[in-house]
């Protein structure tokens, strides 16, 4: 029997890719293929934009009010809450994260669906008492248009909802590219997106390479905006090419985040939420705590405990619930992780757990590698530096509080920070010294839609999540109205 074939999702038709070609998904527990995606083009793209273009400006859609845009996404919210478990099957099968954790994602999921259904018709305007007489001035927020997703391998869904609520909420449409490796779900995901009845072109998926399909997306002139979430290189690619025509932006791009400990916090739960930074996901997390800063007094004693824990780590098949760390995602990714594991120990770091791929039984063929941790770490190293994407973790420890905040600071990244202490001056202050979105004070890799999510510094542009994120898909106008019988002086600017 043949593997399933997907097919693009192009004006609310299931449309084979133009050139006839598809590309094997591969899962990474077995390292075998298990279905087919199309591989699309130039023509696919331009399709999917010209369909979406079309729906913004014509048809159903724009006729809709935001109560109505409103209800249609609440019904796709509980339609995907119907189907969560489906969806989270796929993802697993797809891309080898715990089952665990993709079942409690995609029950989740609806919450953005929820959020922004409730927000889309309390999107207000103001009357602005202005300083002219016989002058009537007020704002709309209107939508931007179409709007361009593309989104990386490692939470295919949940980033694209991230991107999808808020932007249909507010009126616009959407082309989705998900990542080659990982596409499966989204064509899952339109199955649901048809049956809750949304008009043609509303909602699209083309598969394919950043190259192949990404590249026609981010330049189209058709495209008002570019929600994108992955690599920092390949955002900085994406931000040149959007400026052709001038697109806005979002971007959610890469980490280091350091995830800091003092004396004073409470060790054990300190040692569960630097695990839960880096081996949760198999460290395949842009929020990975990478860094462990551990106050040097403490240091032995807190390798010690994170060891421990980390030791216990059972690998093997996502799909079991009793796993905790999983594969890596993908090939490249599996062989980036290893050369890293290589860099440090070239660079002097000293490797006190794992350091290697995994070959226990559990593990098959997949492409797995053992939590790994790393001590003796100097935050200008590379490994402390560069984002791996892996389960590997490098500790670095410091002398006092200024010394944690400038190691924590001092990396190109700044998308989030976990600190562990009881002293709530201390919390308080870090706080606001710490160069990240999102900073976790006792806890760690936890998220909702209410609250904005995104980068300082290189970890990107915009937010998501949160009522922030709605303004990111609407442009606001304003609109001047004259009730004066005359008109003044024509030559000179009106400004009184
Ligand atoms: P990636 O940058 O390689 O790919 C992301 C997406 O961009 C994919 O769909 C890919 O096909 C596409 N792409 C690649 N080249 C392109 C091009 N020239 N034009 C248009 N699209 C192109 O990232 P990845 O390896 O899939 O994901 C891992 C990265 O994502 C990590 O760096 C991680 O930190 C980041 N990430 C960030 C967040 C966040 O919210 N900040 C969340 C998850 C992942």
């Amino acid at each position: 029997m043949g593997l399933p074939h997907y097919q693009h999702y192009i004006n609310g038709k299931w449309c084979p890719p133009s050139n006839n070609d598809f590309i094997e998904s591969i899962n990474p527990y077995t390292a075998k293929p298990w279905c087919l995606i199309p591989r699309g083009n130039a023509n696919d793209m331009n399709q999917a934009i010209e369909a979406a273009h079309l729906a913004f400006t014509q048809g159903e859609w724009p006729k809709m009010n935001a109560t109505a845009r409103g209800a249609l996404l609440r019904k796709l919210g509980d339609i995907v809450s119907q189907h969560a478990e489906h969806l989270a099957q796929i993802e697993v099968t797809d891309n080898g994260k715990l089952i665990a954790e993709m079942s409690a994602q995609l029950h989740y999921l609806p919450q953005w669906l929820y959020y922004y259904a409730g927000l889309a018709d309390k999107i207000e305007g103001q009357v602005l008492p202005i300083d002219k007489a016989d002058m009537f001035n007020f704002t709309l927020y209107e939508p931007l248009g179409v709007i361009g997703a593309i989104t990386p391998w490692n939470s295919p869904l949940l980033l694209m909802i991230w991107k999808l609520a808020p932007a249909l909420a507010a009126g616009n449409t959407f082309v989705l590219k998900p990542s080659e490796f990982t596409s499966a779900s989204a064509f899952e995901f339109a199955k649901l997106v048809e049956q809750a009845g949304f008009p043609p072109g509303v909602f699209n998926v083309v598969s394919g390479t950043g190259q192949e399909v990404g590249d026609t997306l981010t330049a189209h002139p058709l495209v008002a905006k570019i929600a994108f979430t992955g690599g920092t290189q390949t955002g900085k690619h994406i931000y040149q090419q959007a400026a052709t025509h001038l697109k806005k932006v979002s971007l959610e791009l890469g980490g280091k985040s350091p995830n800091i400990v003092f004396k004073e916090a409470h060790l054990e739960n300190a040692a569960k939420g630097v695990i839960s930074g880096i081996f949760a996901a198999t460290g395949q997390t842009c929020i990975a705590g990478s860094r462990l800063l551990v106050e040097k007094s403490i240091h032995d004693e807190f390798v010690e405990k994170v060891v421990a824990i980390a030791k216990t780590a059972k690998m093997g098949n996502p799909l079991s619930y009793e796993t905790q760390v999983g594969p890596v995602t993908t090939k490249p990714q599996y062989e980036k992780i290893l050369s890293y594991l290589d860099i440090a120990k070239a660079e002097g770091a000293k490797c006190v757990l794992g350091g290697s791929k995994a070959t226990r039984p559990e593990c098959g063929d997949g492409w797995f590698i053992e939590p790994t941790i790393f001590t003796s770490v100097n935050n200008n190293m590379r490994i402390a530096q560069e984002e791996v994407f892996g389960p590997v973790l490098s500790v670095i420890s410091f002398e006092d509080e200024e010394e944690a905040v400038y190691l924590a600071n001092n990396v190109i990244y700044g998308l989030a920070a976990g600190l562990w202490t009881q002293n709530m001056q201390r919390a308080l202050n870090l706080s606001k010294r710490l160069q990240a979105g999102t900073v976790w004070v006792n806890t760690y890799r936890t998220l909702s839609f209410m609250s904005p999510f995104g980068g300082y510094k290189q970890s990107g542009i915009g937010r998501e999540s949160g009522q922030e994120a709605i303004y990111q898909y609407l442009q606001p106008k304003c609109v001047w109205i004259s009730t004066a019988t005359e008109v003044p002086n024509p030559f000179i600017m009106r400004l009184k």
